[in-house]
């Protein structure tokens, strides 16, 4: 069984990254197990955030490391929340006020288009001169009324119109077989099984 960290401490990103890993014959460990502080996402691209988590969690673990950078990209607003989706609202951290700021935003806009974006990255060690990269897109639609209470961020406020649901409507394991993250992960495991 292969020992890695998984860059985060959001509890809701863990707990999707940890369904989608668990068939694998990984022994998965978030960083928070051991004390690794959140690092610096000074970036303006969600690949070199991604890359900065993992090298930091391997530097202090020692520990090959998986990392994720994600948001949300809307046409309206130019792309924006984007690499900001944690923060758009400033600090201290609020989905609440993430939304709010969006759907003020949004709201003199008719072009209500969106998507999830999410880089995933794997370094077998601090100094991986090749890390392995793969990203994931989930097209979707801001709604103006929160619907649903699974997820996180700005689920509620996700529309899928395929599916009549919003990211929040879905069940958990129906989100971790379509969203960005599950799109990013599992064309990582893919590199991972021809290139680690
Ligand atoms: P990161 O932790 O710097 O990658 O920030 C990602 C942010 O993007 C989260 O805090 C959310 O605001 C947003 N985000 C990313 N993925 C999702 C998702 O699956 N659902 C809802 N919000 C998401």
């Amino acid at each position: 069984m292969k020992k890695i960290v998984i860059a985060s401490n959001n509890a809701g990103k863990l707990k999707e990254i940890s369904a989608i890993l668990g068939p694998l014959d990984w022994q998965a460990h978030p960083q928070g197990e051991f004390n690794v502080p959140e690092a610096e996402e000074p970036f303006a691209t969600f690949v070199e955030n991604s890359l900065a988590k993992a090298r930091h969690a391997s530097r202090l673990t020692g520990l090959p490391a998986l990392a994720d950078d994600s948001g949300l990209c809307t046409e309206a607003l130019g792309g924006a929340p984007g690499v900001f989706s944690a923060r758009f609202a400033g600090e201290p951290k609020s989905d609440l006020r993430n939304n709010q700021k969006l759907v003020q935003l949004l709201a003199s806009h008719a072009n209500r288009r969106a998507y999830y974006y999410c880089v995933m990255v794997l370094v077998r060690h601090a100094d991986d001169p090749q890390p392995l990269i793969a990203d994931g897109i989930w097209h979707g639609e801001i709604i103006v009324q929160p619907r649903g209470q699974s997820g996180f961020g700005y689920d509620p406020y996700f529309y899928l119109p395929a599916l009549g649901k919003t990211a929040a409507e879905l069940e958990p394991l129906e989100k971790n077989r379509i969203s960005h993250r599950a799109q990013a992960l599992l064309a990582l495991v893919e590199k991972i099984k021809t290139q680690a």
